[in-house]
């Protein structure tokens, strides 16, 4: 038996793959919903641009949902924001996005990351709400930031198929590319870190549709290694969809988490990254999470757990309009599912 823990130790014991009282409930990605945003009196956009708002929102997925983790970066458009993509702010009920349409760069020779990346409003006002959220709650939570990979960069600066288009004709200039953009994903990690970030999530969307898992092995494989070695934090990449043609080259990175899609079944998974690194996830959230009940989610807890996963959550950021009485059944059903695994044994 292990004793108690605070969320902070269980967290990050996880992330290493250390005995833990009982496995943590971790949102790598957003957790924020409508709902939240009414109780926290913080609304999207402003919670997305003022920092009390966004530390306020974010607080709300441990005291009210009961999570292990605390993760203030809602929306993947901070840095691009700061890079100068032209940004779509939205209301409460929708994320913002970069208006990819109107893409700012068209070649690698137009990179340029701009000397004031982390004194931009939208980078300002992440750092200033992990630095909020690591004095309201000191050792007792672990904060989780988020840092966008080159590859992510790469479809907001220069748009989706532009982008893919590149990776095709030109695997040269596609390296170039996500060689300088790699900058900008360094830079706001490490100053998330230096505000008090116990962890990073690094989503680059190499997701499962788009990309092919030899495509993530050519391009993006060694920049991984790069930041995991660059990073002094426990690392948590996020790709979306079906992933398994790529988990044994994710699990070479030596970052310390994968954070999986529902796509991609807990056991499968589990043999393929054999304890190199560890799995986050990965509840359904276009189905379970968000058109379901606490009963469907228990299931997918229950599966994640006897698979071994090391950390359990919603596979990606959860729908604004999700009922908070789901979310609530993830910590809920860790810990009686570890309840009755102790009172077996
Ligand atoms: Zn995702």
């Amino acid at each position: 038996m292990v004793a108690d823990m605070t969320s902070r130790q269980r967290v990050l014991a996880a992330l290493r793959r250390e005995p833990v009282d009982r496995t943590p409930a971790c949102n790598p990605t957003s957790v924020a919903t409508v709902e939240l945003m009414d109780l926290a009196e913080a609304p999207f956009p402003d919670a997305n641009r003022q920092p009390e708002l966004m530390a306020r929102l974010a607080a709300t997925g441990h005291t009210e949902l009961g999570f292990d983790t605390i993760m203030p970066v809602f929306s993947i458009i901070q840095e691009s924001s700061a890079l100068g993509c032209k940004i779509q702010w939205e209301q409460k009920d929708n994320w913002p996005t970069v208006r990819m349409r109107e893409p700012i760069w068209e070649k690698p020779e137009d990179i340029r990351i701009p000397p004031d990346l982390l004194q931009h409003p939208d980078t300002q006002c992440v750092l200033k709400a992990i630095k909020i959220l690591r004095k309201e709650f000191g050792d007792s939570v672990a904060i989780i930031g988020k840092t966008m990979g080159p590859w992510s960069l790469g479809y907001h600066c220069f748009g989706v198929e532009p982008f893919l288009l590149l990776s095709l004709d030109d695997p040269g200039k596609t390296k170039l590319c996500l060689d300088k953009l790699k900058e900008a994903t360094v830079q706001f990690g490490l100053a998330q870190i230096e505000a008090g970030a116990d962890a990073l999530t690094l989503p680059d969307h190499a997701t499962g549709d788009l990309v092919s898992g030899e495509y993530y092995a050519r391009y993006l494989r060694d920049l991984h290694i790069e930041f995991a070695e660059r990073l002094p934090v426990p690392i948590i990449l996020h790709i979306c969809g079906r992933t398994v043609d790529r988990m044994e080259y994710i699990a070479q990175t030596g970052m310390a988490a994968f954070h999986y899609d529902s796509k991609n079944q807990p056991a499968e998974s589990m043999n393929i990254v054999k304890n190199r690194i560890s799995l986050v996830g990965n509840i359904n959230n276009p189905e379970t999470l968000y058109s379901k009940g606490p009963e469907e989610v228990r299931q997918e807890v229950f599966k994640n757990l006897e698979a071994g996963v090391q950390l359990v959550g919603p596979e990606c950021a959860i729908p604004l309009q999700t009922q908070i009485d789901n979310l609530k059944e993830i910590p809920r059903a860790i810990k009686e599912w570890h309840h009755q695994h102790t009172t077996h044994n």
